[in-house]
């Protein structure tokens, strides 16, 4: 049977490193490369109330349990968790279910945030409405706003979110295929506002590639939630396919594509903040916004 280097039976085979891992070599690697992701970008303070964005998915699971072991030890830092109950009926309900469970048995604050409550319809109301393939432009809008809202609301400082290297990578060309540049300019491990209504946003699972937060996941033993969206279609999901022929045929394609985007981006925000609007206030809403009304507002209010 093929080895780890430190002679134990492999499990994993890092194609863009030629390396084989067992289980806890593989496990030591996630959380050495999130801790380096912390310190490097300056993810964490003390002081810091964390609030992570928890649907009980693979990769808040694997986020939550890193950031407990990281925080718990500490005095200075506090960690909450925050849902956001979309209202997609055999979907949400269910990964709802396992997120309150698992909080509690890490003894971690839980809060859950509805779209009903919030914008007085659910996506699933929504989707009748909405063009086809589109559902996650609103619903991505509409998560995004309640995630900052709610961490606000809780008090906390960074709000942690657990974007891998796939769906930064997604991200980067969406944007990039789009034009959108100035969507494309506001990617980042952190991303700061200049409203103080604004929580910054940490990535510190940006480094990991999906289906290594998800054998991390599985090893460690956590219970995830394993459903899948049925609202998930669009132009991102034909991008991950493409992302991953290309990742299978040449190893280390999604790290370079990560790393070169991180070279250009401090000339794409030095760029785009000399044509763009800083962040305000959205007239209606009254949350931070580059529009006189944000998008949330925009897309929801009908
Ligand atoms: Fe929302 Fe799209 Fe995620 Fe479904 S897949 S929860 S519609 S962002």
């Amino acid at each position: 049977m093929a080895s780890c280097s430190c002679g134990k039976p492999a499990v994993y085979y890092k194609a863009y490193e030629a390396r084989l891992y067992c289980k806890g070599c593989f496990c030591r690697s996630i959380e050495k490369r999130v801790k380096k992701t912390i310190t490097k970008y300056k993810l964490l303070q003390s002081n810091d109330t964390v609030a992570v964005g928890f649907s009980s998915g693979k990769d808040s699971t694997s986020l939550l349990h890193l950031l407990h072991e990281i925080t718990g030890p500490r005095r200075d830092m506090k960690l909450v968790a925050i849902s956001i109950d979309e209202g997609i009926t055999g979907y949400r309900d269910t990964s709802l279910k396992l997120a309150k469970q698992v909080c509690a048995g890490l003894g971690i604050d839980h809060k859950i945030v509805s779209f009903k409550e919030a914008y007085g319809k659910t996506l699933d109301d929504q989707i009748p409405k909405i063009e086809q393939g589109k559902a996650c432009t609103y619903c991505g809008v509409a998560r995004r706003q309640l995630l900052n809202w709610a961490a606000r609301e809780a008090g906390a400082t960074k709000l942690a979110v657990g974007h891998n290297l796939d769906d930064e990578v997604q991200a980067i060309l969406m944007n990039w295929i789009r034009g959108d540049l100035v969507r494309a300019s506001r990617l980042g491990t952190r991303t700061e506002g200049n409203d103080p209504n604004f929580i910054p946003r940490i990535k510190p699972l940006r480094f990991i590639p999906e289906r290594e937060t998800a054998l991390y996941a599985s090893l460690k033993g956590f219970p995830v939630h394993q459903g899948e969206c049925p609202h998930a279609t669009g132009i991102r999901f034909d991008i991950r396919d493409f992302l991953n022929q290309l990742e299978t045929t040449y190893p280390g394609t999604k790290f370079s594509l990560i790393e070169g985007f991180e070279k250009i981006q401090p000339f794409l925000t030095t760029a785009v903040a000399k044509t763009t609007h800083p962040i305000t206030r959205c007239a209606s809403c009254k949350e931070p916004s580059s529009q006189e009304r944000c998008k949330a507002c925009e897309l929801w209010s009908y």
